[in-house]
C-alpha cells in the first residue's frame, strides 16, 4: 500500500505505525524490532551519511558478538540488511520537517509527506569544531576530523590531534599507523579517556603529549603548515610545524530538526523519562547518542534503540 505523498489529502491515506528517523545502530536496531513486531517501519536513512556514525571508522572490537572484531562499515551493513530482512522500508534520505504534536503526527522529506502514529528519533550526533580563524578553510588541507578518512594521507606526516576522550585517543592512536608523530594536546593536565585507552597512547611510542595547552591558531594558505600553541596556565605561545590537525573534541547531538518540539537538556540532547524512551511528547522516542552524552557507544545506541522499538509498539498497542 502507498505511503502518502506530496499533495495528498491526509483523510483516507495509510498512516504508518512508526517512522525512525536516523540509520545509525540506534535507528536499525529500532528497525529490526518494530519489523519484526510486524509495524512495518520506514526508516530515514539521512542523504549523506547513511549508517551513521560507524561507517567512519575501521575495526570495530567492542561490539558483542564479534569476537575477532568487525569492521564498522561491515556491522553496519550487517545491521541493514537484518531489519530489511524483516521488512523496514529503508529510505536514503533526510527527514526535514517534522510536525510532532499534530494527530497523526507529520513527517516531511522535501516536497513528500509521511502520516505516522509514532516517531522514533535517532539522529545521533555530530563532531565538535575547534572555533579558530581559518580552522573551515584549511579543512581537507591539512585540518580532518576524521582520522579513519583521511589517515592514508597523512603518511610520514607530523601530526596534531586536539581532545583528551576516548575517540581523541582512537584518533591518535590510529594515526601512528601513517605518522611521523602524533602530539596529542590538551587543554588540561589529565585525559577524560578511558583507562585502556590511556594505556595504549601512553604505550605509543609515536604518541607525545602537550599538557595544558589548546590550539590558538591554524597556520598556512594553501594547506597547513603548522599550528600556534596556547598555554592554558600560564597563556604563553609556540608554534609547531605539522601538516595535519585532527579535531577530536567532542559531539554536538542532531536536534535541529526536533528543538523546537522535544524538550532539550543544557547540553543540547534530548531529554527522555529514563529507563524508557519517551519524550515529552506522546508518540515520540528518542534512542542513541542523540540523548546519550555519557557512553556514546554503538552497542548503548542499539540497546537504547531496542528500548525505544518497545516503547513504541506498547505506545500503539495502548492507543488502539
Ligand atoms: P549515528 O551512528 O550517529 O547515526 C545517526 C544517523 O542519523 C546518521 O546516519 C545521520 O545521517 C542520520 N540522521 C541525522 N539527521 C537525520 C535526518 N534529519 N533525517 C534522516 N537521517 C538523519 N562505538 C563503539 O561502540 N565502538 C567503537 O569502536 C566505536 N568507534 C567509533 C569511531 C569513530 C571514528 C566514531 C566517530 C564513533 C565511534 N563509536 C564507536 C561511537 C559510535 O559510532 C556511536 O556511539 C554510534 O554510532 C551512535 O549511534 P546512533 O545510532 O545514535 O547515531
Amino acid at each position: 500500500q502507498a505511503v502518502p505523498t506530496a499533495g495528498t489529502e491526509r483523510s483516507g491515506e495509510r498512516v504508518l505505525d512508526v517512522v525512525i528517523i536516523g540509520s545509525g545502530p540506534a535507528g536499525y536496531t529500532a528497525a529490526i524490532y518494530t519489523a519484526r513486531a510486524n509495524l512495518r517501519p520506514v526508516v530515514f536513512e539521512g542523504a549523506v551519511t547513511s549508517g551513521g556514525a560507524l561507517m567512519t571508522t575501521t575495526e570495530v572490537e567492542n561490539f558483542p558478538g564479534f569476537p575477532e572484531g568487525i569492521q564498522g562499515p561491515e556491522l553496519m551493513g550487517n545491521l541493514r540488511a537484518q531489519a530489511e530482512r524483516f521488512g523496514a522500508e529503508l529510505i536514503p534520505d533526510d527527514v526535514t520537517e517534522v510536525d510532532l504534536t499534530a494527530n497523526p503526527k507529520v513527517v516531511r522529506v522535501g516536497e513528500e509527506t509521511y502520516l505516522t502514529r509514532s516517531v522514533i528519533v535517532a539522529t545521533g550526533s555530530a563532531y565538535k569544531k575547534l572555533g579558530i580563524e581559518h580552522e573551515d578553510r584549511l579543512l581537507g588541507r591539512g585540518v580532518s576530523a576524521c582520522a579513519t578518512c583521511d589517515g592514508f594521507f597523512f603518511r610520514d606526516h607530523d601530526i596534531v590531534v586536539v581532545g583528551g576522550g576516548d575517540s581523541a585517543m582512537e584518533e591518535a592512536t590510529f594515526l601512528t599507523r601513517f605518522a611521523k608523530s602524533v602530539t596529542i594536546v590538551h587543554r588540561r593536565d589529565k585525559l577524560r579517556a578511558s583507562v585502556i585507552m590511556q594505556e595504549r597512547a601512553f604505550a605509543d611510542p609515536k604518541i607525545r603529549f602537550r599538557w595544558n595547552s589548546e590550539v590558538a591558531e591554524v597556520l598556512g594558505d594553501d594547506k597547513l603548515t603548522g599550528v600556534r600553541l596556547r598555554d592554558t596556565v600560564t597563556g604563553e605561545t609556540d608554534e609547531i610545524p605539522v601538516t595535519g590537525l585532527f579535531v577530536a573534541i567532542g559531539h554536538t547531538p542532531r536536534t535541529e530538526l526536533v528543538a523546537d518540539q522535544l524538550e532539550l537538556d543544557k547540553e543540547g540532547y534530548v531529554k527522555v523519562a529514563h529507563p524508557t524512551t519517551a519524550t515529552n511528547i506522546p508518540g515520540v522516542f528518542a534512542c542513541g547518542d542523540v540523548v546519550d552524552h555519557t557512553y556514546r557507544q554503538a552497542i548503548t545506541a542499539a540497546g537504547t534503540g531496542c528500548s525505544a522499538a518497545l516503547d513504541a509498539e506498547r505506545y500503539i498497542a495502548g492507543s488502539e
